[in-house]
């Protein structure tokens, strides 16, 4: 049998069973676009006939070196004949002639990165016989012009500003302000003129045999996917470059009819806040890109209920529709030729990361879809949107609004001013710059600046604006339409009354608000006071089996990972204490000391330091266990470098010799060997691998004074808390663990000072001890572990460095980037859990812990607590909790709850 490489919009069930009635496959094959609109037509929506050119043509065309594949010609021919009966009209026929689109439609949705051609079948004599049959030369003309152009532009790669200019000065000779203002008669020789910027520009003559006209479209769409801005965009959305495009072949429905015909773009609900509107622009008397445009200053879809009730009633409905059927928000095209409703397109709306929560809790609401499928539904880095920077009161207070646009995608931006997306990127890309994209309007052509920009500020376009879809899809903030900005891209300034603005200067946009503001404004991280997200977080939470605790070092941090639903500390870092600047110094003195006194001096005077910090902790934390890590790093990392010390001793050296007097001398000299002190002690703590060397566990059995303070704080803290009434669950955590006689020995001595400490309070706290899993050799043994071991957490930083004896620090700015880009490894595994290896090792020490200790307590610390995937592992390996920075705790929240959604299934 012969390849079928069309199928007509009524052959969908045909389609469905090519792929063996897989949606997602349909779409593959024909294209999102095409396989909706052959759906909306089995659905009884009315969709205007045509055809679909599949995916695999469109693939096989452009890897044989720009051939149609055999029989596609003829297929489409066919088609085309199929069109005219159910018509009646016929392609190139100037008595009743049939006119088409020829648009593009990838599997996923690229909004304006590739092309589409419309009035195809127009010559001179077709459009006289449309005179004829309309009655209406205004129509027919610029129906003309507006395929001469679009050919010319799409299909020959003429630019677009000839053009342009053609119809500027048509403008002002008539003295209008736009296109459509102008008569039939001035389109008549608009067309002219058209027809010869095509012969100069692209030295063919435009073609008029409508077959060959179409022909030629195809070959463009195809081509289109491979076009520079598709490209890109592909890139950013991580869409396969191998997917092709389908094309679509539809009669054409005339918006530009007159006043009773209109064409517009619609979302079920809201896209910036996911309210449950219909919403939307339109034109009346216009053609498809002309709402997108932004060309003409376009009307909110309310309005279509006053002008056009009935028309506007028909579509409510057919929306309503097509949410139920999708089960999803819809994206809609639509056109009306007199009086009559045509869809043209519906696709899954783009929204903002607030209205993706809002519509899938109120699609469950509605009964639409479950919990569980409104949980699945948000991705976790949309959550992640919810924690990113806001501006703040005091910050807005102290700059002046000096424009306002529509508030399409929120968040708070600032950056430099970049007038064009070329300098934006390399602004951006090259200078490491924060910038914002400012444009009058935005074309596909500047994907690449809106991507490499902090925000995008236009001041023209409405909601459904190009500049507004691709702000949404990639969470930029975003404010379009801010028209008392007067945006002069040629002279690269943007004047609001006597204010301006030059490229390169500060600009503040506020995508939450629409407002625009002067200057460089501070911003903060908001609390998640939403209440969609509320109820969303509170499902996701009754689904999960995982904890989520936090990675917080300070009191406040913990106060926020609480607020954002931590619950417990599961790792507080405690050697961060000991770098703040008044610390430092003793904790210095009692590195280098060699006397037993003075030692013992400075670590007492460390300890009401620790003492307050841990009292914080367990106040935030109330009634939930908070794991204390006691200190980790090699000891030379709280002393200067041995080069910093050289570089001092010689600096000394030379101004000895310039002292001017004794005691000047004798200062000197003080400092100098205070300083050859220090570098003596540094040199006699260096090692040559410090990451395997003296820390950790380590640390604790040479300075068992250090260690013990440490607990001594942790206690008294725990003892003070108990006595305001609060209740601290301190868990004591020793670090780097690799033989189970060294947790015994230090648990020994640390449990002692724990009971000392609540005997001389005269209080007992609950606690536990027990250890990082972060060397294989922990891992390999902690059926032995578990013997002193209350818990263990598995530190998959160094867990993964120790397992791929590769050091994080050198090997992601070195060979790792090789091994990614050449497939070597499949993912970074300091960002994404080594389920194969590091997963594999985790799951060892589990069993074997458990197998001592059943109800042992385990959980994951690294930084891979706060990734999606690494988080889905861990809900595999059965731990009882994660724990992330206080800003990934909701992303973790859900991860887990969609894991243990996915595992059900
Ligand atoms: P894009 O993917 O860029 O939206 P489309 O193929 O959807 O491109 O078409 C561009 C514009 O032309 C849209 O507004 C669409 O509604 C309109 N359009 C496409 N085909 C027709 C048609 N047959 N009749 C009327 N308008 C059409
Ligand atoms: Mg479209
Ligand atoms: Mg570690």
């Amino acid at each position: 049998m012969k390849k079928k490489w069309v199928y007509t919009l009524d052959e969908i069930d045909e389609a469905k069973a090519a792929v063996d009635g897989d949606w997602d496959r349909v779409r593959g094959l024909l294209g999102g676009k095409g396989a909706n609109l052959g759906e909306m037509q089995r659905l009884g929506v009315p969709v205007p006939p045509g055809f679909t050119i599949t995916t695999e043509a469109c693939n096989s065309y452009l890897s044989e070196g720009n051939e149609f594949p055999s029989g596609l010609w003829e297929q489409t021919l066919r088609a085309l004949r199929t069109m005219e009966e159910k018509t009646g009209k016929r392609f190139g026929d100037p008595s009743n002639p049939l006119l088409v689109s020829c648009r593009s439609g990838a599997k996923f949705s690229m909004p304006g990165m590739m092309d589409t051609v419309l009035d195809l079948g127009l010559n001179d004599e077709v459009t006289e016989g449309m005179i004829k049959l309309t009655g209406n030369e205004h129509f027919a003309f610029d129906s003309y012009r507006r395929l001469i152009q679009m050919f010319g532009t799409v299909v020959l790669g003429v630019r677009d500003e000839p053009f342009e200019n053609v119809l500027a000065q048509h403008r002002e000779r008539r003295g209008v302000a736009t296109d459509a203002d102008l008569t039939g008669a001035d389109y008549r020789s608009v067309v002219g003129e058209f027809k010869e910027i095509v012969r100069r520009n692209a030295r063919i003559e435009f073609p008029s045999s409508a077959e060959e006209q179409l022909r030629m479209a195809v070959e463009a769409v195809f081509r289109s996917w491979n076009g520079k801005r598709a490209r890109d965009y592909r890139q950013a959305a991580q869409i396969a470059h191998d997917l092709g495009t389908g094309v679509n072949v539809i009669t054409m429905v005339y918006g530009n009819l007159g006043d009773s015909s209109a064409t517009g773009v619609a979302m079920s609900r809201n896209a910036t806040t996911g309210e449950n509107v219909l919403e939307g622009d339109y034109l009346t008397n216009a053609q498809g890109e002309d709402v997108v445009a932004g060309t003409r200053p376009t009307k909110p879809l309310e309005q279509l209920s006053t002008e056009m009730p009935e028309v506007y009633a028909q579509f409510e409905g057919i929306a309503r529709r097509l949410e139920k059927h999708y089960r999803d928000m819809q994206d809609m095209e639509f056109t009306v030729e007199r009086g009559k409703l045509w869809i043209l397109q519906t696709r899954t709306g783009k929204r903002t990361a607030q209205a993706a929560v809002r519509i899938a809790v109120e699609f469950a609401d509605e009964g639409l879809i479950s919990r569980e499928e409104a949980v699945l539904r948000v991705s976790p880095e949309q959550i992640d949107f919810f924690l990113h920077p806001q501006f703040s009161m005091e910050a807005k207070a102290g700059h002046a609004v000096i424009g306002r646009g529509l508030n399409v995608s929120p968040g708070a931006a600032t950056g430099v001013v970049a007038f064009d997306p070329d300098l934006a990127q390399r602004w951006a890309k090259e200078d490491k710059r924060e910038v914002l994209l400012v444009r009058p309007e935005t074309k596909p052509d500047d994907v690449h600046g809106m991507l490499a920009a902090n925000g995008i500020l236009t001041s023209s376009g409405g909601r459904t604006s190009h500049a507004a879809l691709v702000a949404r899809q990639f969470g930029k903030p975003a404010v379009v339409g801010a028209s008392e900005l007067d945006i002069d891209v040629r002279a690269r300034v943007m004047r609001v009354g006597d204010l301006e603005v030059h490229e390169g200067e500060w600009l503040s946009i506020d995508g939450t608000t629409g407002e625009v503001f002067v200057g460089k404004l501070e911003t903060e991280v908001p609390d998640m006071d939403d209440e969609w997200l509320a109820r969303l977080m509170s499902w996701a939470d009754e689904f999960r089996r995982l904890g989520v605790r936090a990675n917080a070092d300070y009191p406040e941090d913990a106060v926020r990972a609480r607020k954002y639903g931590a619950e417990g500390i599961g790792l507080c870092r405690t050697e961060h204490m000991f770098f703040q600047p008044e610390r430092l110094p003793t904790v210095q003195r009692m590195i280098t000391t060699r006397s037993p006194a003075e030692r013992r001096e400075a670590v007492d005077a460390l300890l009401p330091f620790q003492r307050s910090d841990f009292a914080g902790l367990f106040r935030a934390m109330d009634g939930l266990p908070v794991i204390i890590r006691l200190i980790d790093p090699p000891l030379h990392e709280f002393l200067p470098s041995f080069e910093e010390l050289s570089r001092e001793l010689t600096d000394l050296q030379i101004r000895i010799t310039g002292a001017r007097n004794l005691q000047e001398v004798e200062e000197i000299t003080g400092k100098l060997s205070e300083t050859q002190a220090m570098l003596d002690k540094v040199e006699s703590l260096h090692e040559s691998n410090p990451m395997l060397g003296l820390r950790g566990v380590r640390l604790g059995i040479l300075i068992p004074e250090l260690t013990r303070m440490q607990v001594r704080a942790v206690f008294e803290a725990a003892c003070e808390v108990t006595r305001e009434g609060h209740k601290p669950i301190p868990e004591i955590m020793i670090p780097l663990t690799s033989h189970v006689n060294e947790l015994r020995r230090q648990r020994t001595v640390l449990e002692a000072e724990a009971r000392d400490v609540m005997k001389e309070q005269g209080i007992e706290v609950s606690y536990q001890f027990g250890t990082m899993v972060e060397v294989p050799r922990a891992a390999l043994t902690a059926d032995q572990i578990a013997e002193y071991a209350e818990f263990l957490s598995f530190g998959t930083n160094d867990l993964t460095q120790t397992t791929f004896a590769m050091s994080r620090d050198d090997a992601e700015s070195g060979f790792l980037m090789r091994y990614l880009a050449d497939g070597i490894l499949p993912a970074n595994p300091f960002a994404t859990l080594d389920e194969d290896g590091v997963g594999k090792l985790m799951g060892i020490a589990v069993t074997g812990a458990r197998k001592t200790r059943p109800d042992i307590e385990t959980g994951v610390c690294g930084e891979h607590g706060g990734d999606p995937a690494s988080i889905a592992i861990c809900d595999r390996l059965g731990l009882d909790y994660v724990s992330c920075s206080p800003y990934r705790i909701p992303i973790a929240r859900l991860s887990a709850a969609q894991s243990a959604l996915r595992a059900r299934s």
